[in-house]
């Protein structure tokens, strides 16, 4: 929780701040309020969409020029914000547990470079190797020398295996041979990087769907997940990434990094609200303990603190 705090302490100190003060000197809903409400929002990266469904609602649920207190505004507005974030929670598997039937457990993880992609496997690695599972990464962003280097740091770190096939191999063969890794090995998961080059979408989308077919051809029914990491801290720029790679591929799950260095976390709301697929992580820190299972209830109360 403290983690989260800290990590949330931006976005708390503009977004939300500017909301309490807006919300403590008022004492009626009035169309000022709410005009000034939207204004925050929207500069916090909520995205005006989301924003004005927030307004609706609260606007439903209050009369007009109604009296109330900074209090009950304060909760109207968390339980809303809740809701929203509620609505996108499809069936997901546990945390950190790998589903005994699902064994290897594939993770394909994409995003454009910069985001925190490597990162973040590495935190996961960790998470699921401090579970007592086996965990093999695959180094299939093979364009670039640093992300092959960068992996195998991170699977030095943690403490679990690690297959390449070095730079400029095919990415397919890489994840077709870490699955393989993995099923040898008797390993319990395999987490696959991919390259982040933001081309095309038809390219993105063959070189997608060619990595999962060749996934799906070491294992049935893989990859279990496809992870996208977006960068928390990037704004309208994460929305529209979203938007492309959702194009181009099924995407089952996001991870939203950098937030402790961002003023902007509304983006979370905004994502989380349009695109309909489930927030899963969030980075609030360099740190390998620093990713967090998305908690909506804990992120709001944190957010509101
Ligand atoms: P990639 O190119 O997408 O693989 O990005 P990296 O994993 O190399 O991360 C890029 C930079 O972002 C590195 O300096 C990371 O330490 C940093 N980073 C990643 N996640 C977080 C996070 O949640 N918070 C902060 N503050 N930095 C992060």
């Amino acid at each position: 929780e403290e983690d989260l705090d800290k990590g949330l302490e931006k976005t708390k100190s503009s977004l939300f701040s500017k909301i309490t003060k807006a919300v403590a000197g008022k004492s009626t809903v009035d169309e000022g309020f709410l005009d000034e409400l939207e204004g925050i929002l929207v500069s916090a990266d909520v995205g005006l969409e989301t924003t004005i469904k927030i307004i609706d609602r609260l606007e439903e649920r209050v009369a007009k020029d109604k009296y109330i207190n900074t209090t009950e505004l304060n909760t109207l507005l968390k339980d809303e914000i809740v809701t929203l974030l509620s609505e996108n929670r499809t069936e997901n598997f546990e945390d950190y547990v790998v589903p005994e039937d699902k064994k290897p457990f594939v993770i394909l993880v994409v995003g454009v470079n910069g985001v925190g992609k490597t990162t973040t496997i590495g935190k996961l690695a960790h998470q699921y190797k401090k579970n007592g599972y086996g965990v093999v990464l695959g180094a299939g962003d093979t364009f670039r020398a640093a992300a092959v280097d960068q992996l195998q740091i991170w699977s030095e770190r943690v403490g679990c295996d690690f297959y390449s096939k070095g730079m400029h191999s095919d990415p397919a063969a890489v994840a077709f041979e870490t699955v393989q890794h993995a099923i040898k090995n008797d390993l319990d998961i395999a987490i696959i990087d991919t390259a982040g080059r933001l081309h095309t979408k038809m390219n993105l989308m063959r070189e997608l769907s060619k990595i999962k077919r060749s996934v799906s051809k070491a294992l049935d029914g893989a990859p279990h997940e496809v992870l996208l990491v977006l960068d928390a801290s990037t704004g309208q720029n994460a929305f529209e990434q979203c938007s492309k790679f959702t194009e181009a591929t099924e995407v089952s799950d996001l991870a939203l990094t950098k937030l402790d260095g961002t003023a902007k976390g509304g983006v979370v709301l905004g994502i989380s609200d349009q695109f309909q697929i489930p927030i899963r992580y969030i980075g609030v820190g360099e740190g390998i303990e620093q990713l967090q299972i998305f908690n909506k209830q804990a992120f709001v109360d944190s957010l509101f603190s």
